[in-house]
């Protein structure tokens, strides 16, 4: 196995180690018991993956910057998210939006005589070129998510007939147990979300939604005559030291958390 290990720091520069002989490390801030001495990824909590330590060194930047700048290092920039519209004409959007139910596609793999022949060989193939377009193609689009406006839902069922997993359901407003049940398809597990509607405007019901088994496919919105329905991209705004959280457009309705 592996170990950190820093024989390398002298022990009386004020940085102080724990019981597992790493350096003791603010978990907001990045920074050691030492003023300006700044550690993240493995050597400040031990194995963690590649992801967190690229955001270990994130925010240890924005820490130094804020350092640099006399400002508190504990104001974190926040994160911000925005959703923009992925319509880009009557029937066209900017993202992949048919829906695809074809099976995964099976991974080639070297044979097993050619693996034992030569060890360090590489045994996944990979996808050819076919294969690859149809998994392209499977791609739920998880970044695209459905936008409900209720006052422009002129309730003609369009979007409820075309879902393919029967996730859209109009009806009375009832508590929450009683509406799993009435659903197209009921949602009988609680731990699934559902996104009930403001009431419609000509007969008072709600459009029910249950988020667990949307594919992301925008059929509803690709349906949808009055655009009640719309696709529109997620995007997570990750503070970087020294910028501001979003650069704001005309087009990009922001909000932060
Ligand atoms: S995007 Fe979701 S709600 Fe809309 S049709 Fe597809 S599966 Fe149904
Ligand atoms: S297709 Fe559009 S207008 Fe028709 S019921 Fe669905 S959301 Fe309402």
């Amino acid at each position: 196995g592996q170990d950190n290990a820093f024989p390398w720091i002298e022990r009386d520069i004020g940085i102080e180690f724990n019981e597992w002989d790493v350096p003791v490390v603010d978990r907001t801030t990045f920074q050691t018991t030492r003023e300006g001495v700044f550690v993240g990824g493995d050597a400040a909590w031990g194995p963690e993956n590649i992801i967190w330590a690229v955001e270990h060194g994130h925010q240890a930047a924005i820490s130094i910057h804020a350092l640099c700048e006399g400002e508190a290092l504990t104001d974190r920039p926040p994160y911000g998210m925005n959703l923009v519209s992925q319509k880009m004409g009557l029937h066209s959007w900017s993202y992949g939006s048919s829906y695809d139910d074809s099976e995964r596609s099976k991974m080639s793999h070297v044979e097993l005589v050619e693996r034992f022949k030569a060890l360090e060989v590489e045994v996944e193939l990979g996808f050819d070129p076919e294969q690859t377009a149809v998994e392209v193609a499977r791609c739920l689009n998880c970044d695209i998510q459905t936008e409900f406006t209720s006052s422009l839902c002129i309730e003609c069922d369009a979007c409820i007939d075309v879902c393919p997993v029967y996730c859209l359901t109009m009806t009375e407003n009832e508590p929450e147990e009683e509406l799993r049940l009435y659903l197209t398809a009921p949602a009988e597990n609680p731990d699934q979300d559902l996104y009930v509607s403001e009431n419609l405007p000509q007969t008072a019901r709600v459009m029910v939604k249950d988020e667990d088994l949307c594919v992301h496919c925008g059929l509803c919105a690709e349906r949808c005559p009055t655009a009640a329905w719309d696709m529109q991209k997620f995007d997570l705004l990750i503070p970087y030291a020294g910028k501001p959280t979003w650069i704001e457009t005309p087009e990009t309705a922001l909000t932060t958390s």
